[in-house]
């Protein structure tokens, strides 16, 4: 998951299902509001696509159509671990104890019989819509590191496993960048811990400027350390990236007088690059990268090692120190 995704959108977003146009009319009519966009769908194929595609914040789903029905529509958003969290409102035909049951326990948060009354429908929409914001302001923020505003260790953790596995499916390159502060305590100790927390700040938003991609995610680890994972990123472009990432940070020229490195604040960073076969562990990734790290720092921080590198073969069995 990306954390960009996460963020809720300006105007919630509303897909209405139904089969009967005049009804899609008049359900658009009165639901129009300022402040909220309206979709609509006469099918449940294409109420599902549209789900797929446009991650709508509420859904206002007709239980009888031909074809795909709307239980149907709806065991099948439910059983989507992406769409599963979009809220599900029924508009039930009669009140029919048996159905609005099914529905509520397909997972629709509620249902609205038809003919219905269009405040009680507003209202309910408004609820719905109002709860939808909360958690999805609540799951960002969950994800979300709290000094640097990048994705925390939660993210980073879901967001490479899933990634691996897709990589593995589509026998694609799947790189990993981590990346440390040089002489980080110094920094602390010589301009304070407020000035250092600010630094951090500051490194992340540079770290963030240079991934691109959607699927890109810059996370921090820990402490002074930051982890980038790179779908589809084969050895050159993930080389490219983190030379762009040293680059950013040194850029930033944050004065940093008891760096060995050089007068700024820099990083060290270890990349690793993998096609997941079936004897590669992301453990065994993100390993590599860390070694790569320390090599980095035993070499004179302030640089990369990654795949090739003579620091690489040459100190492959030693610990470099920190
Ligand atoms: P190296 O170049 O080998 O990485 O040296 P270093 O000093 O950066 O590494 P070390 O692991 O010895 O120290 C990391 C320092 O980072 C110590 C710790 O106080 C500081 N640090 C970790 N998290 C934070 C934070 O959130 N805010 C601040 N201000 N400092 C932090
Ligand atoms: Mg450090
Ligand atoms: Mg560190």
């Amino acid at each position: 998951m990306n954390l960009k995704a996460m963020i809720p959108r300006q105007a919630p977003l509303v897909l209405v299902v139904d089969d009967v146009p005049a009804n899609l009319d008049v359900l658009v009519e009165h639901l129009h509001r300022e402040d909220i966009e309206l979709t609509v769908a006469l099918t449940g194929e294409e109420g599902l696509a549209l789900a797929q595609s446009l991650r709508p914040d509420l859904i206002l789903l007709d239980v009888m159509m031909p074809g795909m029905d709307g239980f149907e529509v709806c065991r099948r958003l439910k059983a989507d671990p992406e769409l599963a969290d979009i809220p599900v409102l029924f508009l039930t035909a009669a009140h029919d104890e048996v159905e609005i049951e099914r529905g509520l326990a397909l997972g629709a948060v509620d249902y609205v019989s038809k003919p219905f009354s269009l405040p009680i429908l507003k209202a309910r929409m408004n609820n719905h819509l109002a709860l939808k914001r909360k958690s999805d302001q609540l799951a960002q923020l969950a994800c979300t590191d709290g000094l640097t505003q990048v994705a925390n260790r939660r993210l980073f953790d879901n967001t490479y496993e899933s990634e691996w596995l897709r990589a593995q499916r589509h026998a694609q390159s799947l790189s990993l960048i981590v990346v440390d502060v040089d002489h980080f305590k110094r920094f602390n100790d010589r301009y304070g811990h407020a000035e250092g927390d600010r630094c951090l700040t500051r490194v992340a938003g540079a770290l963030c400027t240079c991934i691109h991609r959607p699927g890109d995610l810059v996370a921090r680890y820990g402490g002074e350390e930051f982890v980038a994972v790179l779908p589809d990123t084969g050895i050159a472009a993930a080389r490219a990236i983190g030379e762009k990432m040293r680059a950013a940070v040194a850029g930033l020229a944050i004065e940093h007088a008891d760096n060995s490195a050089c007068p700024v604040v820099s990083v060290s960073l270890g990349l690793a690059t993998v096609i997941p076969d079936a004897s590669a562990t992301p453990a065994a990734l993100l390993a590599t990268a860390d070694r790569r790290l320390y090599q980095a720092k035993a070499a004179g921080r302030n640089r990369i090692v990654g795949d090739g590198d003579a620091q690489d073969a040459g100190l492959r069995a030693q610990a470099a120190p920190r």
